[in-house]
């Protein structure tokens, strides 16, 4: 209960940073809400009094003017405030959903990386964005139902309380056996969605394949779509089903809640009746008591599902708390130094690294140097652990043990964003950007000052000046298939750009991981005769599994089952007859 408490105020605390001057119109209008309809059914008992009385004295309507004239003005006032109430509870939901939607995704890129590697992240981050922009919102509006619903129960209570203390009591009792039930339901319910988190994340998969643009090809070629769609129907009717099950159960105990209601009401009228034929009630106490009745079981049942709604919220919101309190640790650690340009060096001092979920060491005390303005190559087979050793050295990764040293300094004292500064990288899975072509090279440094000579400049290094110099719109063209007038461009082409972006940003640091793998040769062949003029003197790692481009670096490293194996120039290598030699043997003898 105490933690519960905790998270409503964490979440009303959301509601009201967002948007405080609509929390408090919001407040104000349910205030009204629950007072109006009370002194409606109370003006209405006067007025058929008032009616009754000029009938029974004949004294005609005019007295009866300004009674009919407060009721028409309450009402009024009622539906306004129903109206504006809706609008403004509208607007807060709007702005508060702006909020989350911001926080949230802020929260998502400060985020550890190694948080994407765990399948229990995507479960958090799924059940945290189908919740976190609405249900803070609905704990405000069912705090402030509940309290409407109290204030006006209670007055409804009371004066069914005149006409008999029974009355009042049935009017409660009642309603009990319904809030149990949501109660006990929110429960099963809320255990049974965050159990089917995985499944839920499944089903999504399977329309994503079935839908997305990525897989489209494939899922024609190898006609794979009605596969897909039976995985679909399989994991969403496991779902949906159990769901019905819980939801078919509850609405038949709801039905048996229903009759003991229904009964209340058939004893209440059967006494109210007795009593206004008896004489003992008049016609418009008869009426108040009837709509004070019926008002009063409304405001019963809004107040036991805001009760239950707030129970709810309290299971739910804490999916939101548990993502947004996910804790980064890739941080700058005391004491903290700031990263200045490279004067000496990168030092890799016996790191090793194992990722969440698997039982073996990717990298295994790794240790080696890289001088400044030195051009390094990585090589080695596939899963030797090359592209973990860049996030490592761009502190995407903390070592498990061992440590990166910038100039002597462990790189875990700085601040991983202003430490990233210093690197430009083109990623194996590199990013495509549904944006116009120079914005895709202009990624590469965002803040950068006058760009557009720069990004011609990037552009023609890599190989691609021409082709967006000579698409519909120049460089404003929008590239990819997502959005009208945009142009697709080959895989090669977008490699092009992403080298590009990683040349734009004049980082001191520079690393390619597989830059030319869709270059067709003539690309390749002019950008890596050029390399070191490219380059332009920023220390460089280059990772390929082509031997033709490593034989530019200074030093080759080769990497083999997270440990390296042999470091040297190509000559140095050449002459040892080892791995490396033997790597670039095949590869040569096949030309
Ligand atoms: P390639 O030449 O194929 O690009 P690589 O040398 O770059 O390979 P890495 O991508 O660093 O290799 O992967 C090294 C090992 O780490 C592989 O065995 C891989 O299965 C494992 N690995 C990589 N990424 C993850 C991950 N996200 N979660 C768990 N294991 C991973």
């Amino acid at each position: 209960m105490k933690g519960k408490i905790r998270l409503f105020r964490k979440a009303l605390a959301l509601v009201w940073d967002s948007a405080p001057g609509w929390a408090t119109v919001n407040i104000v209008i349910s205030v009204l809400q629950s007072i109006l309809p009370l002194a409606l059914v109370w003006l209405i008992k006067l007025l058929i009094d008032e009616i009754t009385n000029a009938a029974q004295a004949g004294t005609g309507a005019a007295n009866i003017v300004p009674m009919v004239i407060a009721v028409v003005v309450v009402y009024f006032l009622d539906e306004v405030c129903s109206d504006s109430g809706n609008f403004v509870r509208s607007k807060q939901s709007v702005k508060l959903e702006g909020y989350m939607y911001n926080l949230l995704h802020s929260k998502a890129v400060r985020l550890d990386l190694i948080n994407f590697e765990h399948p229990g992240y995507y479960d958090c981050l799924s059940r945290a964005t189908s919740e976190a922009p609405w249900r803070p919102n609905n704990i405000l509006n069912n705090i402030v139902a509940m309290f409407r619903g109290m204030l006006s129960l209670l007055l409804m209570a009371g004066l069914l309380f005149t006409l008999h203390w029974g009355a009042a009591v049935l009017l409660l009792v009642v309603n009990i056996p319904g809030i149990w039930l949501r109660l006990h339901y929110a429960d099963i319910l809320y255990h049974f969605q965050r159990e089917q988190t995985p499944e839920a994340r499944k089903s999504a998969y399977f329309s994503w394949l079935l839908t997305g643009d990525r897989p489209s090809r494939e899922i024609r070629l190898f006609g794979l779509g009605n596969y897909f769609i039976s995985l679909f129907k399989k994991s969403f009717n496991k779902q949906k089903e159990e769901e019905l099950n819980i939801l078919r159960k509850r609405t038949v105990i709801e039905l048996i809640t229903d009759v003991v209601k229904a009964s209340a009401i058939l004893v209440l009228l059967l006494v109210i009746a007795r009593r206004t034929v008896s004489g003992d009630l008049s016609l418009g106490q008869m009426a108040m008591f009837l709509l004070a009745f019926r008002q009063g079981m409304t405001y019963i049942k809004d107040l036991f599902v805001s009760v239950a709604g707030l129970y709810e919220d309290g299971l739910y919101i804490g999916d939101t708390f548990e993502f947004l309190d996910l804790k980064e640790s890739v941080v700058a650690n005391p004491p903290v130094t700031v990263p200045s340009e490279l004067k000496t060096g990168i030092k890799v001092d016996d790191i090793s690294f194992t990722y969440p979920g698997n039982d073996y060491a990717t990298l295994n005390k790794v240790s080696f140097e890289i001088k400044k303005g030195e051009i390094i190559a990585l090589v080695g087979p596939n899963g030797a652990g090359k592209s973990t050793l860049v996030r490592l050295l761009t502190r995407l990764y903390d070592p498990d043990t061992g440590s990166v040293r910038w100039d002597g300094n462990d790189i875990k004292t700085m601040d991983p964003d202003q430490f990233r500064l210093f690197f430009s990288v083109v990623f194996q899975d590199f990013m495509l950007y549904n944006l116009p072509a120079g914005e895709n090279i202009r990624m590469g440094n965002i803040d950068a000052p006058d760009p557009d000579e720069k990004i011609r400049k990037a552009a023609s290094k890599s190989g691609v000046h021409e082709l967006l110099n000579n698409l519909p719109k120049g460089y404003e063209t929008t590239i990819g298939t997502l959005f009208d007038d945009s142009r697709e461009l080959s895989w090669g082409e977008w490699q092009k750009i992403a080298l590009a972006r990683a040349l734009f940003r004049e980082s001191p640091v520079l690393i390619l991981d597989e830059p030319s793998s869709a270059l067709d040769a003539d690309t390749e062949y002019e950008i890596f005769s050029r390399f070191r003029e490219i380059v332009n003197g920023r220390t460089s790692i280059l990772i390929t599994h082509r031997f033709t481009n490593v034989t530019l670096a200074d030093r080759i490293i080769v990497l083999e089952h997270g440990s390296i194996t042999e470091t040297g120039s190509h000559e140095e290598l050449m002459k040892k007859k080892g791995r490396y030699w033997e790597m670039f043997r095949k590869q040569a003898g096949r030309y």
